[in-house]
């Protein structure tokens, strides 16, 4: 396939103003593709090369990507660093100087996708001495024969950003589309069983969304088990529907974490589930360990391997793991090996990073709490019920210093769930998870399985919350020199893939700070305001979702200028002074708080208030 198709896809999608039609023309593409270029297409349009968690860096400096483009185009070197300080967008840059070039010289050939790709994939392979100027030879040679709307995709790709905006879902979504007449008669069937009961009008139309969104149900389950959009996307092209029956869990392809819900207290959660289990909750980096033969891998939960990172963990797993193959989560957190004490986790998350391992592992050792276990020895326990692999997992790991259970009781009185959790917030836990004991382990998902109750904040929400920026502001006064004042953030709506806003951060964040946040967003800025993005308030700079914060903020209030809830209630919702705690680089935009739990905490709290005033 001509490399060039896809680039003018991907012009219309950056240039589409909603997402139905985004998600429209992401299908129309791939219906366009044959199966042996899908896989690599699927890649692009994520901005990547690889599945996200083989941490496959196609990682290129701008200096190196302006040495590329003046190479191929004449213009010295300097005049290119010039242009991007005005357009901001090397790939922009890259696209006029083709246009110019387009004048007095001929291409010399046409792209095709493999070739753009395997080229990519040469520059993200290239290592050691000579390796920068083997990476701008491989560039140029793409962007020689490039068209101009071809080169503006292709040099954004070893930049790290596509601008384009699209997630996830708006992929899953574009294989449902062209799947719908793929649907056999029992699915027809139960989707007609179902309008029946509902007795509908305009029924045609309703069949076919409600079929589309079954469909895109059924790959969701499999990608939650197995996150390789580009691997799932062939199977389908292969084998339309069928090839689903292909992707099982394996090893050494993350699983879509289970996420927790919250009620106010302890008293509800009983309600809730009655009997259950609850276990303390640990305030460090969540692991999902994949261990196959002697081999280790070690996932955050955003998927990136972070093997490298936890030496001492890959080497208890081990020693401690019973069972040759296995998949398992817990919380991997620095504890003070003298006095047995949990460290805060601003201490744990300085083991995130990539130099100095050593003497941070020594200095800092992790201890890993594990709590739940989806895979062992060649069986897919996903499906038991919690109690039984709670059990598995006591079995699973030998006693040992390095990874232990997490604590635990079972209980079906709110007294003794409300001790235990005193206990833990005493020894400096974060509060308690509870976890319906009869549910399976649901991947990707928030449901009532896991219930959390963490301790509260005078005068401030009990929770956090995550949000995605969506824009930001210039600085005014003292904060004009950083060239940005405040942020404009918002929360994720699940259901439509939408990102609502809910506020404006302005506090919280150092000077440092500003300044680094101002550099990574610029990277990230596109001209006008995204098609997932709904913002009544206009920011100076819109970028496209990237990057998450964590804010705590003193309430929830309802707000005619946010857009969070405000379908659900009629007028949107918005956090009551927001400050910035951290930059969650473990999140991405989809895993920031969800508009649904954003009304949730906004009943929860009302419903706290009456309660204290009586
Ligand atoms: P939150 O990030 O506040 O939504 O809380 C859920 C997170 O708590 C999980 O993703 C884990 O990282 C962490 N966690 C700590 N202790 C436990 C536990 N015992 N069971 C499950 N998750 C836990």
């Amino acid at each position: 396939m001509q490399f060039k198709i896809v680039a003018d896809y991907f012009e219309k999608i950056e240039k589409a103003n909603s997402r139905l039609l985004m998600t429209d023309l992401l299908a129309e593409l791939f219906k366009k593709t044959g199966s042996d270029d899908i896989q690599q297409i699927v890649f692009l349009c994520q901005g990547q090369l690889a599945p996200p968690y083989e941490g496959l860096d196609i990682g290129m400096g701008e200096k190196f990507v302006e040495e590329a483009i003046a190479k191929i185009s004449g213009y010295p070197k300097k005049e290119i660093e010039q242009k991007f300080k005005v357009k901001g967008d090397l790939g922009l840059v890259a696209e006029e100087v083709l246009k110019k070039k387009k004048q007095s010289a001929l291409f010399s050939g046409e792209l095709s996708v493999a070739k753009v790709f395997n080229n990519l994939l040469k520059i993200a392979r290239a290592e050691g001495k000579g390796s920068q100027d083997l990476k701008i030879r491989l560039l140029a040679e793409l962007l020689n024969s490039a068209k101009p709307v071809e080169a503006k995709y292709i040099i954004r790709v070893p930049l790290g950003h596509l601008r384009l905006g699209i997630g996830d879902p708006t992929i899953m979504d574009a294989f449902a589309i062209n799947l719908l007449k793929e649907a056999d008669a029992k699915l027809k069937k139960e989707i007609e069983d179902k309008l029946k009961e509902k007795k509908v009008d305009k029924r045609k139309e309703e069949f076919e969304r409600k079929l589309r969104m079954r469909i895109r149900e059924l790959i969701e389950e499999k990608y939650n088990v197995h996150s390789d959009l580009g691997s799932i996307a062939e199977k389908l092209k292969r084998n339309g529907l069928n090839g689903l029956k292909e992707i099982h869990i394996t090893p050494g392809v993350p699983i879509r974490p289970t996420l927790a819900e919250r009620l106010p207290s302890a008293g509800e959660i009983v309600k809730k589930l009655g009997k259950c289990a609850v276990e303390a909750k640990y305030d460090g980096f969540r692991v999902q360990v994949h261990k196959y033969g002697e081999k280790v891998t070690i996932f955050s939960r955003r998927q990136e391997n972070m093997t490298p990172m936890f030496p001492e963990i890959a080497e208890a797993v081990k020693k401690q793991v019973k069972a040759k193959d296995a998949i398992f989560e817990g919380e991997a957190l620095a504890v003070n090996e003298q006095t047995g004490e949990y460290l805060p986790f601003q201490v744990t998350i300085q083991r995130k990073r990539k130099y100095d391992i050593k003497e941070m592992a020594k200095d800092f050792p992790l201890r890993l709490f594990v709590f739940d276990v989806m895979f062992d020895d060649g069986k897919n326990l996903m499906g038991l019920p919690f109690k039984e692999r709670r059990k598995k997992l006591e079995k699973l790991i030998k006693k040992g210093n390095d990874i232990e259970l997490t604590k635990s009781i079972v209980t079906d009185s709110p007294k003794t769930v409300d001790k235990f959790f005193e206990e833990n917030v005493g020894k400096g836990l974060e509060g308690i998870i509870a976890k319906d004991l009869s549910a399976p382990y649901i991947a990707g998902a928030r449901k009532f399985s896991w219930i959390k109750l963490k301790r509260s904040y005078k005068g401030e929400l009990q929770d956090s919350v995550d949000v995605a920026i969506i824009g930001y502001f210039k600085g005014k006064g003292a904060r004009t020199q950083f060239g940005l004042g405040a942020l404009l953030t918002a929360v994720y709506d699940e259901k439509e893939d939408m990102l609502r806003s809910i506020a404006k951060v302005g506090t919280g964040m150092s000077e440092q700070q500003l300044q680094d946040l101002e550099k990574i967003l610029s990277k990230t800025s596109v001209k006008k305001k995204p098609a997932r993005v709904d913002s009544e308030l206009e920011a100076d700079v819109w970028v496209s979702p990237k990057y998450v914060i964590e804010v705590r903020a003193d309430e929830i209030t309802k707000s005619p200028v946010h857009r969070a809830g405000k379908k659900e209630e009629g007028e949107g919702l918005a956090l009551r002074f927001p400050r910035m705690i951290s930059i969650r680089q473990d999140k991405k935009p989809e895993e920031a708080t969800s508009v649904k739990e954003i009304i949730k905490m906004f009943k929860q709290q009302t419903h706290v208030k009456i309660g204290e005033e009586k």
